[in-house]
């Protein structure tokens, strides 16, 4: 579904991701976990084109991911994203940003976008918050809205660059219990987290970044807990 090989991005003189080759497959849950500035939330972005990279290779769905307007314009379509700072536009309403996408990037009808928009409101708890305002939503509530809004979509996979982290303690469960039931449903799942007993519970595969290089990776359960790598064991000894 997502594959990339042997990719590498700089920023100037920078080199930032060095030959990072993964692949995450359909309905499959993969979480990547590594130091900050270890490069995480750049492969998300060099997924979804929102950076461009410099050697290697990104496909999803077999469509290569190249920068051209037209591979964005696809990846985006079928790609959702959602980041650590929820990124609702402020102006509009939960219900407004959830159809936003689904009218304006895939031309579904107003009262076809709406009715699923309200279904997906609902479905992550908020039926009673469609005409809220962003700064009238809790954070949890803000981002429960952008998995719908990521949802509204139909995407094929959704890339989570940690999504609970901007969140006060109080607010991660509900989010990630949302999050675990998108996983459940079979949707193919990115997710950059902290959170280890999220991941050890739902993903299916944890990818380990050191320096823009996968240095471990396999089971969630065998990497988490009997990590093999000392830097592996080095990072989790901290986070955990
Ligand atoms: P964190 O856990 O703090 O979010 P990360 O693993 O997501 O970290 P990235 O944001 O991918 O790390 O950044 C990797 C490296 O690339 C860092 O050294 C960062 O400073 C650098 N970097 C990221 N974006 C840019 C940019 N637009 N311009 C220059 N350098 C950048
Ligand atoms: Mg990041």
């Amino acid at each position: 579904m997502i594959e990339l090989t042997d990719v590498h991005k700089s920023f100037g003189d920078h080199h930032v991701i060095r030959g990072f080759s993964a692949s995450v497959a359909r309905g499959e849950v993969v979480c990547l976990i590594g130091a900050s500035g270890s490069g995480k939330s750049t492969i998300l972005r060099c997924i979804n084109g929102l950076e461009s990279y410099e050697r290697g290779c990104i496909t999803v769905d077999g469509v290569t991911v190249d920068c051209t307007d037209r591979s964005i314009v696809t990846v985006r379509t079928h790609v959702s994203m959602v980041f650590q700072r929820f990124n609702l536009f402020p102006h509009r309403t939960a219900l407004e940003n959830v159809i936003e996408g689904p009218i304006y990037v895939k031309g579904e009808s107003r009262a076809e976008a709406i009715d699923r928009g309200r279904a997906l409101l609902a479905r992550v708890g908020l039926a009673d918050k469609e005409g809220a305002h962003p700064a009238q939503l809790s954070g949890g509530q803000q981002q429960r809205v952008a998995i719908a809004r990521a949802l509204a979509m139909q995407p094929r996979a959704i890339l989570f660059d940690e999504p609970t982290s901007a969140l006060d303690p109080e607010m991660v469960g509900e989010v990630l219990e949302v999050m675990r039931s998108v996983a459940e449903e079979g949707m193919t799942m990115l997710i950059v987290t902290h959170e280890m007993a999220f991941a050890r519970e739902v993903a299916d595969r944890v990818l380990f970044l050191d320096q823009g290089v996968i240095l471990e990776q396999g089971p969630a359960r065998s990497v988490l807990t009997a990590p093999t790598n000392p830097r592996t064991q080095d990072f989790l000894r901290r986070v955990l």
